[in-house]
């Protein structure tokens, strides 16, 4: 995962590529120009001349040539582009719902990419994660976890030992002070055994409510929201939320869906955040859910362009775990490489 600081939330985000499904529709591009730099207006103008706030007469399906871009691809689905502007609250939750429900069948394996065995292995490496890849922690823990399997060993442990081995992470003092206080905090505060509330989980050094929901998501099965760089930047793309504030978005977007999809939603955001829905390039014309995405056009719309933007691991690339479940290995994902092999 990758994080924007490294002090209190150390948390997480990451990538590999493209859809289960059929590439975009053409959707409504220049409605979504709005606000936007005059370079993606020009883009999204040239992507769909479509009239500002119109919807869109017709439903422009892409290419097959498009939908051929992403291995085991559907059939092109025809969905009618959505208007954001004016949008009811009703419109709001079928569309953010029917979103997830698109991501679930392109990613159905989506899932933690951390490496991790217990609760204390995926705290420190959520910790980790901060202004790094999941990759370079996944590459990063193995080392760390032979040497100190359990929060009291961590808590013992020498600084500097531990320094050198965290090195490839980046911030490694910050970070080593980090996960030995947080170890130390788990041994005299909780028996040596990481809390499933989120209440306790916040007051460990170096754990913020970003860390917590993931440890309370995929450690304790209990649901929780992500709210990490690629959920903040899609759940804006997709107008599901204005709010900036990670708190907020998590409350505003937590309030679309029910508590039981949170976790799932999660995964799904994040995973499309990392493989299509690029920050700088999002690969819109090989895009599963371009018709219901206000933002289609702020991307590369080109089918054949935007499928070279993928990194789907179903295109052959490499994934971010050492150790990927099975279901992600079956969908023809691959294990990242150890340390020192790429
Ligand atoms: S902005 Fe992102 S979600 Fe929207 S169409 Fe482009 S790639 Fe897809």
């Amino acid at each position: 995962m990758k994080k924007s600081s490294a002090s209190k939330e150390t948390a997480a985000s990451r990538k590999a590529v493209a859809g289960k499904k059929t590439p975009a529709t053409k959707a409504p591009a220049k409605k979504a120009a709005a606000g936007k730099t005059a370079a993606q207006k020009a883009a999204a103008k040239k992507a769909a001349p479509l009239k500002r706030q119109a919807p869109a007469k017709k439903p422009a399906v892409a290419p097959k040539k498009a939908a051929a871009a992403v291995k085991g691809v559907a059939p092109a689905k025809t969905v009618a582009p959505t208007s954001p502007r004016g949008e009811s609250r009703t419109a709001l939750v079928r569309r953010a719902r029917r979103i997830d429900r698109e991501l679930a069948e392109v990613y159905p394996y989506a899932h933690p990419e951390l490496d991790f065995e217990n609760p204390f292995q995926l705290v420190v490496a959520t910790v980790l994660s901060a202004q790094t890849t999941d990759l370079r922690v996944n590459q990063t823990t193995p080392a760390l976890f032979a040497k100190y399997p359990t929060p009291e060993d961590l808590a013992a442990a020498v600084p500097e030992e531990v320094e050198e081995i965290l090195r490839p992470t980046g911030f490694f003092r910050a970070k080593t002070k980090s996960v030995i206080g947080l170890s130390k905090a788990l041994t005299e505060d909780f028996g040596g055994e990481v809390p499933g509330r989120l209440e306790d989980l916040v007051k460990l050094p170096g754990v913020g409510r970003k860390t917590a929901f993931v440890v309370l998501g995929n450690a304790f099965g209990r649901p929780g929201i992500t709210v990490d760089t690629h959920f903040q930047r899609l759940v804006r793309r997709w107008r599901w939320t204005e709010e900036t504030d990670p708190d907020k978005i998590e409350a505003a977007v937590g309030a679309l869906f029910p508590k039981s999809d949170w976790t799932d939603l999660s995964h799904h955001v994040i995973w499309h955040g990392r493989r299509i829905c690029h920050a700088r390039k999002p690969a819109c014309g090989a895009c599963p859910i371009a018709p219901l995405c206000p933002a289609y056009g702020e991307g590369e719309t080109d089918p054949e362009k935007a499928k070279k933007l993928l990194k789907y691991e179903k295109g052959g690339f490499p994934g971010q775990r050492l150790k990927p479940p099975q279901s992600y290995l079956d969908a023809g994902g691959k294990p990242a490489p150890p340390l020192g092999a790429g």
